[in-house]
């Protein structure tokens, strides 16, 4: 063991891990969903390049996405909303820094307009900055806040989902609306509507309904509780159904999602596995795929969850290929 203070390396684990554990105030057995609905809206502009520079101004964009992801994720009147309440606290937690304008004492404002005179602007760790430049990395830190924050307990889940499917259909109206009135520039757009905040919520809600298990082969591997090895998969495409709906979902590991995705497997109206029979395996030290023919998948314990039949079917008939 080395002795004294080592600095930490500022890389994405190292803010996954300040993400996952920021420090908040709780009622009622709930955490305030201010600082991680916070951090959403700030990726979200840095991700549309509305906050291109270093500095977070209390601007009209911010407090309006700010706005938006409250309306979407928090389904409790527990909390008071406000981007007044999280926006000077989160400097405790490390990575976040406040540049006061003169005369600013110290005292938390109690509104918008008291918390714009008392700030200049905040600014993010640069290390962390630069990380949210990526994509990539904006995903990982996005994932580690919905499923750190937003996905905690099993009957949150279908609310949450449920919300989401609301502002998918919200979402998609805006969408046509404004390609119709092909202004660009009329509302700012919502980055994450269509990608990450979907992804992240549908497989964060698929995978917890499944206990971080492969359906398929039971795997479970679990790191630092925000990653794992399965993936929380659509039956039905998103891109041609748009249904996040938790029972067009199933959890699968690397391997099984993406034989599921190609067609070597399906599943059948009793949830029974039915394997292509034309592959080719070497599998020294697991189960082959054909072993794990017309055996029962591992099921959601809540009946809502099941696998919608419907969505098995449309998988047998336009991907599986025997
Ligand atoms: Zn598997």
């Amino acid at each position: 063991m080395s002795t004294g203070q080592e600095p930490e390396n500022k890389n994405l684990a190292y803010y996954c891990k300040r993400f996952a554990n920021l420090g908040v105030n709780k009622q009622k057995g709930s955490k305030a969903p201010h600082k991680p609905i916070l951090l959403l809206s700030i990726i979200d502009l840095i991700a549309q390049g509305i906050i291109n520079e270093n500095q977070i101004y209390v601007s009209d964009n911010l407090l309006k996405t700010f706005e938006k992801y409250w309306n979407v994720l928090v389904a409790s009147d527990l909390w008071e909303k406000g981007l007044y309440y999280p926006f000077i606290r989160m400097k405790t937690d490390g990575f976040w820094h406040i540049t006061p304008k003169s005369g600013f004492k110290g005292s938390e404002p109690k509104t918008t307009n008291k918390l714009k005179e008392a700030v200049e602007y905040a600014s993010l760790d640069s290390e962390l900055f630069n990380l949210l430049q990526e994509p990539h990395y904006r995903a990982e830190l996005i994932d580690t806040l919905i499923a750190a924050w937003f996905s905690s307990n099993r009957d949150d889940i279908g609310d949450i989902l449920q919300v989401n499917q609301d502002f998918e259909n919200v979402a998609q109206a805006e969408t046509e609306i404004s390609g119709l009135a092909g202004n660009i520039d009329a509302e700012p757009r919502f980055y994450l509507t269509k990608s990450a905040v979907r992804n992240a919520i549908f497989r964060k809600a698929v995978v917890h309904t499944y206990d971080y298990k492969c359906a398929f082969c039971r795997l479970k591997v679990i790191r630092n509780f925000t990653q794992n090895i399965v993936d929380g998969s659509h039956i039905k495409p998103f891109s041609k159904f748009y249904d996040n709906q938790i029972n067009n979902g199933i959890s699968l590991c690397k391997n099984h999602h993406w034989a599921f995705d190609q067609g070597w497997f399906a599943i059948d109206d009793n949830y029974r596995i039915i394997v292509a029979n034309d592959l080719e395996e070497e599998s020294p030290n697991a189960r082959t795929m054909k072993d794990f023919h017309s055996e029962t998948i591992l099921l959601p314990s809540l009946d809502q969850y099941l696998p919608r039949l419907e969505s098995l079917h449309w998988h047998r008939v336009n991907v599986f290929r025997a």
